[in-house]
This record gives structure tokens, sequence and C-alpha cells, in this order.
């Protein structure tokens, strides 16, 4: 037994019944399948996923043989009564998706939450996600950032999170489709300015995976030229932060108040309160100036 084989067989035996499994799958290349979801898929009792014929091939390339069940939002209801059937009675589920996921812009939230509040495990063998991939690809802040999925295809709801994103501090993460990306486009670069930093990040993993950038008008005018085709992921650099003013005026100026009383001369008390401020020493003159305090000798 090597190492990584000591490794794994530390951990719990998989699977196990009553377990629902959520299994990462490829968002293009078939190798970023972990042998971990492989081996989850040969064996669970059954497979829940969005398409059966879009997933069939993948699981046949593995050499799953488990029953499939079709789950997407309009048999999610009829769905989750049977699938916590099976867990109830011992057998072991795996949710996938049709590419990354389950859960993210993907079926899956409900069953998750309806498997835990029966009292059932659930186990995420992690796998790719298009907005993470894009996101550290796009060398823009990774330490925080909000994920926003789709958005709002029209309507009020669409401008009110538009604005919100123009807003936002952290980097944002978006997916569109790619009929729909000349228009996020143009509606980001009316939010957020030309000068927006933005990766919009095309075929992730696939033979012709792109890079677009870096702002907001050179993607528009790249996209006004090249048809979008294809899936696109697009990364937002977050607004400036605003900077707020640590101290009023009035706190400035009984700061200097109080060194002129203290026997600093004006010039003195704006230079000391200018060190600890970031204000400049002439603005804070200037204040002192506008009050009718004596100052400087
Ligand atoms: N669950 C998936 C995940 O974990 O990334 C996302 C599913 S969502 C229905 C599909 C959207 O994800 C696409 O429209 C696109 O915005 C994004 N996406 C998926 N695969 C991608 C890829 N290879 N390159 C860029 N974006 C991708």
């Amino acid at each position: 037994m090597n190492f990584e084989d000591k490794e794994i067989s530390n951990h719990r035996l998989e699977p196990e019944g009553g377990v629902l499994y959520v299994v990462g799958t490829p968002i293009g290349h078939l190798g970023d399948l972990s042998p971990r979801a492989e081996s989850i898929l040969r064996s669970v009792s059954a497979i829940a996923c969005e398409d059966t014929r879009h997933s069939g091939k993948l699981l046949k390339r593995v050499g799953a043989k488990a029953p499939l069940f079709s789950f997407y939002e309009h048999n999610t209801q009829s769905r989750l009564s049977q699938f916590l059937e099976l867990l109830q009675n011992g057998d072991s589920l795996a949710l996938i998706s049709d590419a990354g996921l389950p859960g993210i812009s993907d079926p899956g939230e409900k069953l998750v939450k309806a498997a835990r509040e029966s009292g059932h495990d659930v186990i995420c063998i992690p796998g790719p996600c298009a907005a993470t991939t894009a996101l550290v690809s796009s060398g823009l802040p990774c330490h925080r950032f909000c994920f926003e999925g789709f958005l709002p295809s029209k309507g009020n709801g669409r401008k009110k999170i538009l604005i919100q994103i123009a807003k936002e501090t952290r980097t944002t993460v978006i997916y569109e489709a790619p009929h729909r990306l000349i228009k996020l486009l143009k509606e980001l670069v009316e939010v957020c300015g030309e000068q927006r930093p933005l990766q919009v990040s095309r075929e992730l993993t696939k033979r012709h995976e792109e890079h677009i950038g870096a702002t907001t008008g050179a993607a528009l005018r790249y996209f006004t030229t090249q048809k979008p085709i294809g899936e696109f992921t697009l990364v937002l650099g977050g607004a400036p932060e605003e900077k707020s003013p640590l101290y009023t005026n009035s706190e400035l100026i009984d700061e200097m108040k109080e060194l002129i009383n203290n026997g600093s001369s004006a010039t003195e008390a704006a230079r000391n309160v200018a060190k600890k401020s970031s204000y400049s020493r002439r603005f804070l003159y200037s204040l002192l100036h506008q009050t009718n305090i004596r100052h400087d000798s």
C-alpha cells in the first residue's frame, strides 16, 4: 500500500446506505472527473440527474449501472418523496447535474435540504464549478467574492441587481447565456463605466477556452466583432471602496483647540492632527481659520 492508498483508507467506506452524495462532474474536460466521483457513481444504489440522456453518456463511460432518475425544476416535488424513501430504505443516492456542482445554478439545493431535514447525511464529492474556476483564473481579488449566478432576465428585478452589483466592492461572479452576453456587457458598461475590471471566461476547461478582458469596455468592444459562442462566466472587479471620513470637521477642530489650549501654536496643532487623521495640514489650518478661536503666535 503506498502513501496515497493509506491516506484514502483512513476515510470512511463509501458509499454508505442512507447517504446522499452530491457529486461534482466536469464542466468540459472529462479528465476532471475525480477517481472518487467515478467510484461513487459506480457503486451507489441510485443516481439522480437533470437529464438522463445527457448524463447517461458520462455514466456509461465510467461504468455506472445504477438506475437513473431525472430530477429537474418541474418534477422536484414528486421526486423528493421518492428520493427520501430510497434513503430511508438504506439505499445510497448520488446527485449529479448536467455539469459542475449540483446546487450551483442547478437543481440540488431542495434535495439536500430535505435529506438533511430527514436526518440523512449529505456528503459532497467536490468537483469542478465554473464560478470558482473563472474566479481563480481572473487575476481579480478572490479573498472575498459574491456569486450572482444568472441575473433575472428582465424587468425591475434585473435593474435592481445590476445597480447592487455596480456598488458591490467584492468581486462578483455572474453566469450568462451566449445570446444574452452582449446585452449584459452593455448594461455593465452603463452601470459600472467602461473601466471596471472584468474577465469574461469562455469555454472553461475545453479546447477553445479563452479569457477576454480586462475591462467592461474592452470586453464589449471584443464581442461586438466576435459572435459569443459557447459557455460564459463573467468575473467583475468590485467597486472602489468609498473612503468615509474617520473624523468630522468639528472633531478635528476640537482636537486642534485642545492642543492650542495646552500651549501648541496653530501650525503645530494642524501638523499634529494632520499626522493622525491623514487630512492635509493646509486643510486643517483652513478649518482653524473658519473658527473664531485665536490662533498662532
Ligand atoms: N452547476 C454548474 C457549475 O457548478 O458551474 C453551473 C450550471 S449553470 C446551469 C450553467 C452555466 O454555468 C453556463 O450557462 C455558464 O454561464 C456557466 N458555465 C458552465 N460551464 C462553463 C464553462 N465550461 N465555461 C464557462 N462557463 C461555464
